[in-house]
This record gives structure tokens, sequence and C-alpha cells, in this order.
């Protein structure tokens, strides 16, 4: 299964912003969009106005990296969206989070998708009770996602719940911290999902090529 494996914190360089990409690390001084908020290269420093296309195209950028998601996937996910009823840009989005990965990270269970997306791979979860290995997996409504039951007294979990357990977990899903499990309660409605993106762009993009 592919995926970026470069320097992640280049990628927040480049979109100018933090993307929370590496956990922990981005709360504190050492996050280099704080030390240094130039994109990355030769020629960072002399960042231009974008035009109306290199807005879209930053902000399709932006929200792959911000998903972990690479360009052919990301583009199967537009399509899907654009063919199912509703508003494109919300569609697009609501598939994103309900991608296992992300939701094993809403649920606290990651510091960050990369981890939460290596908690996956590695069989720590279940899909109401069958073990699920597939990062880009989509739950549904009613569905009960767990740490397996050998797995729970991890030390790992303990370390990742020291640094997650503050962090607000979405309405559309019920978070259980002492037994490391999540239900899904509801589709995300657009105002439920809090990542900053400006999905509207993204959907003139793929419109206009
Ligand atoms: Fe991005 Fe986090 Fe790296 Fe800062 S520390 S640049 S927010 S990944």
């Amino acid at each position: 299964m592919a995926r970026y494996i470069g320097p992640v914190c280049r990628l927040c360089r480049r979109e100018g912003e933090k993307l929370f990409l590496k956990g922990e690390k981005c709360a504190k001084n050492s996050c280099p969009v704080s030390k240094r908020p130039t994109a990355p290269g030769q020629h960072g420093t002399s960042r231009k106005k974008l035009s109306g296309y290199g807005q879209m195209l930053r902000e399709k950028q932006k929200t792959k990296r911000i998903y972990g998601v690479l360009e052919s996937q990301f583009r199967k996910y537009f399509d899907i969206a654009a063919n199912t009823p509703g508003i494109t840009g919300e569609n697009l989005l609501r598939q994103l989070e309900l991608r296992l990965d992300n939701v094993v990270y809403r649920m606290g269970l990651g510091r960050s998708r990369t981890e939460a997306r290596q908690v996956v791979r590695h069989n720590l979860v279940t899909v109401n009770g069958k073990r699920v290995n597939i990062p880009s997996y989509q739950v549904k409504v009613g569905d009960v996602i767990q740490v397996r039951e050998k797995s729970r007294g991890m030390d790992r979990f303990k370390d990742i719940l020291a640094v997650t357990d503050r962090r607000a977990v979405p309405e559309w899903l019920n978070s259980d911290y002492a037994e490391l499990k999540g239900v899904i309660n509801a589709v995300p409605t657009r105002a439920q999902i809090t990542t900053d993106v400006r999905e509207t762009l993204i959907v003139e993009f793929y419109s206009n090529k």
C-alpha cells in the first residue's frame, strides 16, 4: 500500500501552516512551521501570491496531506463523492473522516493520523469484533471499533492516551477510553468535521480538469 515516506514537516512548510502530522511535536516550540514559516527549498522565502488555480491545487494537496492519502485514492474519493447525492465537497470530506485510520485517530488511539494508521496496520484493531488492518476501510453508522482484547494492556496505548485523552472527540463518535472502544453514532455533518479545509476549492479543481 503506497504512502508518503519523505520528511513530513516539509509538507507543512510547503502549505505554510501546521497540518499536525507528527503528534506531540506539533504542539511544541520546536515545530518547524513555528520556527521557520517559509516554504522549503532555495526559493522558499520568496512566496508568491497564488493564482486561482494555485489556490485550488494547494487546498487539494493540503487535504491529501492531512489525511495521508495519495493522489489516485483521493481522486477515487472525489469520483465517488461526485456520484453520490448531496454536496460533493461534503461527501468527499465524509469519506475521509470515515476512514478507519482517521476514526482511530479521532478516538484518541493515535497521537497523529500516521500513528493511528500504524495501529491499524499492526492488526491491533477490530471492527464489529473482526480484525481489520486496512487503514482506508470505510466504517458505517453502528460500527464498533475497538482495540483487540489481548492488546488493550499495551504500554503503547497508555503512552498515547496520556497525550490524547484531553482531545475533543467529535459528536458523531462515542469514545470509551477505558475500553479502548468507539462507536459510530451518526454520519458526520459538515459542521462536525473540524478539519480546516475549503472543500469547494477541491471540487473546482477537479471540475476544471
Ligand atoms: Fe507540521 Fe507537526 Fe512538523 Fe509542525 S511539528 S511542521 S505541525 S508535522
